[in-house]
């Protein structure tokens, strides 16, 4: 018979209130949850009370009685004089309504005269269906009720056709009236105002209560009564917008959101093709400077000039700030240091470059986790702003530098340092780019490495370390044509070892190898920086003498047969085994005549000299210029 839902967890006061369901009013939603109107009305006024609501359901008349027994406190009643003698009823009524007739379009009731000989649909159980009855037996017309269990019912009657008439009360209905375009007549009865009513004497205060918010409620603009209203009564009818003008609002919403969106899309799509264009330029530049670059590194071009230049090229495809390349050296301090080989800035940085060139940054001011990453090939970033060069590179004036190791073969050379705009940073491709660059230096000093190598052993002669006779003679030509040019003299010692023959047959030929080293040490150590010592033949030598005529020449080359012929020659073959050579040799000189001259007759006279000093008794200088 009672069914008992917990309301509120307000603790202190226990408020139990009787109802009978009527939807929406109060009822049992599918989950046996109570719901409608009157719950939240309920909820809404024991807010701040500490009541704690209990809700007793059971048919009307077992509430009355009840509430009579003090089993429930609080009803809610239309009051009749018979109800007001039993019980205490609150002074602001918390629902008003009434009854009215609602027909199809084509029918029209504005007298209860206009029911006659009609069907009517109603819902049963109600005060309001006796009611209806009493008046029309009172006016004495026909008609016939048929009693539904619901309001739902008795107005779907209406819309299939069943009734000609439904009675339904106006609250109950108004928005499926409105939504099945029923025609609402004029006419009403069975008003009524809903009360609450307490036990007899026992719940003064609690009535008191109710009151007092019901009329704060009513009496303010804010007052949420009218929200209750709509919220139960007004079914999904109510809104504030027509139908149309949500549709309108939301379509519109959406095609922005579309066209909103479309637009994000495009210019994000836009921006990456632009980025990706700007990517792919540059990676083209970047390609086609490093393919520029290594014609040029690999071309037969001379000097540090092909350096020089593919590094400022690079400099403005990079787009960077300002780029140096160290070499590695050994400074006249004899601390280790980095040569500033050359420096290119960025145009507005130009001043620094002409600063810094030919600057030394002492090994000792670099930190010596650089010098190993350096050696092993990895890329340093870092701050060149070490004590020696401090001045130069001013924080503020961006001095970081990524530093790419240079080698010549395998040997640390020094780095390629660029300092980018956007300090510490670089992006991968021109990452990739200085990366290859510097690759390509190294290669590039290897390979000039190589060649001065080539160079070397082409133009020496290995025994003696002396310029050999292919040398001789293009040095020879090249003296020639400067002395020449500047009408300056120019001679030419030839000497030949006496009976050399000899130290070979005697002590082999080791021996004599170790001879003709010693012979070349003493013909370089007797001369002047600027001649020219070489090794034209087996124990042949010659000097070059620029800047001399015939008797200084022929001076120089007495001193040196004086000097051979004193020299003791000692081969080391240990304590046993050493000895000292003696040796005499002879010499042929000559003078280069001018213009009329050549190369050939030149060589051939003083080689006629050596020749007669020769026959004329070995150990003795003979001077030639005697033209045939
Ligand atoms: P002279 O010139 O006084 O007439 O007598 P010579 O014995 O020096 O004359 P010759 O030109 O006939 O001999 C030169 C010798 O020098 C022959 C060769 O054995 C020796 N010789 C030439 N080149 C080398 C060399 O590279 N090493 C050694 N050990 N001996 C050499
Ligand atoms: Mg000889
Ligand atoms: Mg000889």
């Amino acid at each position: 018979m009672v069914g008992i839902s917990s309301f509120s967890s307000a603790p202190n006061r226990s408020v139990r209130y009787g109802m009978v369901q009527l939807h929406p009013f109060f009822f049992k939603d599918e989950n046996g949850i109570y719901k409608g109107y009157m719950p939240d009305l309920l909820a809404l006024l024991a807010q701040n009370e500490g009541w704690r609501l209990s809700l007793v359901e059971a048919p009307g008349d077992e509430l009355v009685q009840m509430l009579q027994n003090g089993e429930i406190d609080l009803l809610s009643m239309a009051p009749t004089p018979r109800l007001e003698k039993l019980f205490d009823f609150g002074k602001e009524h918390h629902y008003a309504t009434w009854y009215t007739f609602f027909t199809r379009q084509d029918l029209e009731v504005l007298t209860f005269r206009d029911l006659e000989g009609r069907k009517i649909s109603m819902q049963a159980g109600f005060f309001a269906l006796s009611e209806l009855r009493r008046i029309l037996d009172g006016i004495g017309i026909r008609y016939e009720i048929v009693e539904t269990k619901t309001v739902d019912e008795a107005l779907e009657m209406l819309r299939s056709g069943v009734v000609d008439v439904c009675s339904a009360e106006q609250l109950a209905t108004l928005g499926k009236v409105r939504r099945l375009s029923f025609r609402r007549s004029p006419v009403i009865f069975a008003t009524s105002r809903i009360f609450f009513a307490t036990t007899s004497g026992k719940n003064a205060e609690l009535l008191a209560r109710l009151d007092k918010k019901l009329a704060e409620m009513n009496a303010s603009p804010l007052s949420p009564l009218p929200m209750l209203l709509r919220r139960w009564y007004y079914d999904d009818e109510f809104t504030f917008f027509p139908q149309w003008a949500l549709w309108t609002f939301f379509s519109t919403a959406v095609v922005l959101l579309l066209v909103g969106a479309g637009f994000v899309v495009f210019f994000k799509k836009e921006r990456r093709l632009r980025l990706q264009g700007k990517q792919l330029q540059e990676r083209f530049e970047f390609e086609r400077f490093l393919s520029e670059a290594s014609r040029m590194l690999l071309s037969e071009e001379e000097g540090d000039d092909v350096l020089r230049n593919t590094c400022r090229t690079l400099l403005e495809v990079a787009d960077a700030r300002r780029l140096l390349l160290l070499k590695s050296t050994f400074a006249s301090s004899r601390r280790r240091s980095v040569d500033i080989c050359f420096e290119y800035a960025a145009p507005g940085l130009a001043h620094i470059a002409k600063t810094t060139e030919g600057k030394l940054i002492f090994v000792s001011d670099i930190p010596r986790k650089w010098l190993i990453d350096f050696t092993r090939g990895k890329v340093v970033k870092g701050r060149l702003d070490t004590t020696s060069l401090k001045d130069f590179f001013p924080a503020s004036e961006g001095g970081y530098f990524l530093f790419y190791p240079l080698f010549e073969g395998g040997r640390f050379w020094g780095t390629l340092a660029i300092n980018t705009h956007k300090d510490e940073e670089c992006s991968d491709t021109a990452n990739l780019l200085f990366h290859s660059y510097s690759k390509m230096i190294s290669a590039y000093l290897l390979r000039k490495r190589q060649e001065r190598r080539l160079l070397r052993l082409a133009t020496t002669d290995a025994l003696t370390g002396l310029p050999n006779r292919r040398s001789f003679f293009e040095s020879l030509s090249r003296e020639i044509t400067r002395s020449v040019r500047r009408g300056r003299p120019i001679s030419l010692i030839l000497c030949d070892i006496d009976i050399f023959k000899n130290v070979n047959d005697t002590y082999g030929h080791d021996v004599g190898d170790e001879v003709l080293r010693q012979f070349a040490r003493v013909l370089r150590k007797t001369v002047r920086a600027e001649d020219l010592p070489v090794r034209y033949g087996g124990e042949e030598f010659g000097v070059l003498l620029p800047e001399t005529d015939l008797r200084n020449s022929l001076q120089t080359a007495e001193r040196l047969r004086n000097v051979v012929e004193k020299t003791r020659f000692h081969i080391d073959g240990g304590v046993e085994n050493s000895l000292f050579i003696y040796l005499t040799a002879s010499f042929g000189v000559e003078e280069f005549l001018g213009a009329q001259d050549s190369a050939a007759e030149f060589f051939a006279r003083a080689d006629r000299a050596l020749y007669e000093a020769k026959t004329g008794g070995r150990n003795r200088v003979v001077a030639g210029n005697r033209p045939q």
